[in-house]
């Protein structure tokens, strides 16, 4: 156990967010962040409590969510650190919704894209962490909402759970017709959270003025060689279509603001955010990151400590 020193206090960890982004953290030369070193503890945003402290901001008792890292208790000075407001959402909302994914979904939707009421956006990753809040966010907006996602059970659960208009499954053999059957006025919004073959379909049916919007490329995390470049790019010529990356620590001065936002939507029932909450110990938290990978989480995927 760590010793506690001035300024300081101890948190016992119980919950764990799961990011595609720590995928990118283990890769030796990192796309957007230092490389978790070998033999230290994997980077990770956990929520807990603080059982001893020498910070007078932090008190016993406290629930935290912070960049704790994959371990059961950690020491922190409070740099990084959010206090859970209770009024706001539980602390796995905190990890979720209040966390970087809805902020995530906020900011690059509402902020980022700014799409018009009318407007046709098309999420990928429809049924993720990021993308179940985007689709919302798009149809509070007044947008006309179509979701990608995996599998035909998963597309009834995000027209029918998530408010999508329409949902399109990029694994039933014909994506791209299906996707262009879909969508035949054209995308005004791409919210690309995959990139690879899914993005290149989407290119194919963006809009005139059209707009995508790079968020992540989840299809490509593995990848061993870079990933050949979206043959259907020139679209972006003919359409006097943009593309454009969000990043959302772009964001942090403004993150009170939209979680308070976020909160009140939830209240006011125009926003739902679901969870895929798996118990396990600290040994179950490299199976429980690859559900991500097999597509085996709905909505915020999450690791509590049993
Ligand atoms: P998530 O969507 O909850 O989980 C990943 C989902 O990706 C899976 O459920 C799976 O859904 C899909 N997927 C996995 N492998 C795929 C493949 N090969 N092709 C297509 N889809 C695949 O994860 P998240 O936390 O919300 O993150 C979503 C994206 O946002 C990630 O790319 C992440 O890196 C990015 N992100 C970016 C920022 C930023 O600041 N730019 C911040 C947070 C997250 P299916 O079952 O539908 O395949």
């Amino acid at each position: 156990m760590p010793e506690v020193g001035d300024g300081e206090f101890l948190v016992q960890l119980e919950e764990f967010s799961m990011d595609p982004a720590m995928r990118g953290w283990m890769n030796e030369s990192p796309a957007a962040a230092a490389a978790v070193e070998l033999g230290s503890a994997m980077r990770a945003t956990g929520a807990g409590t603080v059982v001893e402290s020498r910070n007078s901001t932090f008190p016993v008792n406290t629930q935290v969510v912070g960049m704790f890292n994959a371990q059961t208790y950690a020491v922190s000075d409070g740099t990084g650190v959010t206090v859970v407001d209770p009024a706001l959402g539980s602390a796995s909302m905190y990890l979720g919704l209040l966390g970087l994914s809805g902020l995530t979904a906020y900011f690059g939707l509402i902020v980022h894209a700014n799409p018009r009421a009318g407007d046709t956006v098309v999420v990928s990753a429809a049924a993720g962490a990021v993308g179940s809040i985007v689709g919302q966010l798009a149809a509070l907006s007044g947008c006309h909402t179509i979701g990608i996602a995996g599998g035909s059970e998963k597309c009834a659960r995000v027209t029918a759970e998530l408010g999508y208009d329409l949902a399109v499954d990029y694994k039933s053999g014909d994506f791209a017709a299906d996707l262009a059957a879909a969508c035949a006025t054209g995308i005004d919004l791409y919210f690309d959270n995959v990139g690879g073959e899914v993005l290149n379909a989407a290119l194919g049916n963006i809009a005139v003025n059209g707009h995508v919007v790079l968020c992540g490329g989840i299809s490509q995390y593995n990848a061993t060689t870079r990933p050949p470049g979206p043959s259907n790019y020139m679209n972006l010529l003919v359409r006097r279509a943009r593309m454009s990356g969000v990043v959302v620590s772009d964001y942090s001065s403004e993150y009170q603001r939209a979680r308070v936002q976020l909160a009140q939507w939830v209240k006011q029932g125009k926003l739902v955010a679901p969870q895929t909450r798996v118990s396990g110990g600290l040994a179950e938290f490299p199976s429980v990151f690859a559900m991500l990978f097999s597509g085996e989480n709905f909505g915020k995927l999450l690791l509590a400590l049993d």
